[in-house]
């Protein structure tokens, strides 16, 4: 008998039909002779409204609060879709990330899991009942609640997964797998039937949604191969798992986008060189994740340095920044840009193939596209371009490895 961990996601139990849509789901599972069980999210929009409410009593509400606040939407879904499976006739039984032994540690609303104490669930198993874990949450050795960031549950599943040495892990969503691009961008964007962990990384932290990035890294350590589909249809989604030779074939396997970038410049640097140190520390103070970083000295012994970040963090970037300009230099200035946007390219194949920068931006080039921050991993190559370009680029670029073709 095969043990299979299903999540589903907050747009998959977004109403009481999708609820028992996900009960029939694992109904079927169970009766193919599988024990079950499921960890799932809040339905869709209860997160948002929470922290909406919260807000609304104070502007910084304290954070441990914030956690017993998130928490509760995760607790909803798992009791109503209990009793949904209780009405079609099947046992049924939730767990709150306490019940199912998620033992947490860090900060609030960003927790981390230690471990996973996971005999409560196991024998619910035993007992035949399918199990359904709230996602998204977990408890300190003091009993304080955690939860795991947005888009926590992915962890949970992952976890759980690896806690229950899961056969099958199935995250369920509202798409059919990972495509080769956003299908709303490109037409001709195919689903891809398998990828390897650190592709599936380096597409969900360069803008391709599906997954929360932590949860990849969570697998990839625990070596849990999982699955993305949809919870709409029976179609096969896309397999994550371990890098093989295959994988290595083409040179890229998806192009993903992401908007709303922003860039901020402080040229006229003349103080000595730690001011790289400098000007990041104070990003990092202001918790500003900051992505591409191009620095370079100019001809006049000014230096400039560049960064790129999410848009909604160039407020905080700039006041970041004011207080420290008269360290780094007399005619240290500010300077923003916004209305940017991100396009990589990702594939295992990029090691071993060369000419992949040399196609990707002859294709922007030729479509007349502006390109403006580089940043490069061993299996990626990002640019920025003026936002109103992402989507023609997106369609250039993936034309150019021939993506969308039957044989890609
Ligand atoms: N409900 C949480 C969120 O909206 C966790 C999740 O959906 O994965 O971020
Ligand atoms: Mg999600």
């Amino acid at each position: 008998m095969a043990l299979i961990v299903q999540k589903y996601g907050g747009s998959s139990v977004g109403t009481i039909d999708r609820i028992r849509n996900v009960a029939r789901k694992l109904i079927e599972t169970k009766n193919a002779g599988n024990k079950v069980m499921a960890v799932i999210s809040a339905m869709s929009g209860i997160t948002d409204k929470l922290i909406a409410l919260a807000h609304e009593v104070m502007e910084n509400p304290p954070e441990r609060e914030l956690d017993v606040l998130l928490a509760t939407g995760e607790q909803q879904s798992i009791a109503l879709l209990c009793m949904a499976i209780t009405d079609m006739g099947y046992k049924a039984m939730s767990f709150t990330g306490q019940q199912a032994g998620v033992c947490t540690y860090g900060s609030h609303t960003r927790g981390r899991i230690a471990n996973i104490e996971p005999s409560r669930v196991i024998q619910a198993l035993e007992d035949g009942y399918i199990v359904v874990c709230a996602g998204f949450q977990g408890v300190t050795s003091e009993g304080v609640i955690h939860t795991l960031g947005r888009g926590g549950s992915d962890l949970s599943a992952i976890a759980m997964a690896a806690a229950v040495n899961a056969d099958l892990c199935q995250i369920f969503t509202d798409v059919d797998g990972v495509y080769t691009c956003d299908p709303r961008v490109v037409k001709d964007a195919r689903k891809i039937p398998v990828l390897s962990y650190e592709e599936m990384l380096e597409m969900a932290s360069s803008g391709s949604k599906v997954m929360q990035a932590r949860s990849v890294e969570f697998a990839k350590k625990f070596g849990v191969v999982f699955e993305v589909r949809n919870s709409m249809n029976n179609n096969p989604g896309t397999i994550v798992q371990e890098e093989t030779t295959a994988m290595e074939s083409l040179a890229v396997r998806g192009v993903s986008i992401e908007r709303n970038q922003a860039r901020v410049t402080v040229s006229g640097i003349t103080a000595p060189v730690p001011y790289t140190a400098l000007i990041l520390s104070a990003l990092s103070e202001a918790e500003i994740n900051v992505d591409m970083i191009v620095a370079n000295t100019a001809h006049d012994g000014m230096a400039r340095q560049s960064f790129t970040m999410n848009m909604n963090d160039l407020g905080a970037a700039q006041a970041a920044l004011k207080g420290l300009l008269p360290q780094l230099g007399e005619k240290a200035r500010l300077e923003t840009e916004s209305g940017l946007a991100k396009l990589s390219v990702v594939g295992v194949g990029m090691r071993s193939h060369t000419g992949v920068a040399a196609t990707m931006f002859r294709s922007l080039a030729d479509a007349g596209i502006a390109t403006g921050m580089i940043a490069t991993s061993e299996i990626r190559i990002s640019t920025t371009v003026e936002a109103g370009d992402i989507e023609q680029a997106a369609r250039v670029v993936h034309t150019a490895f021939h993506l969308g073709q039957e044989n890609a």
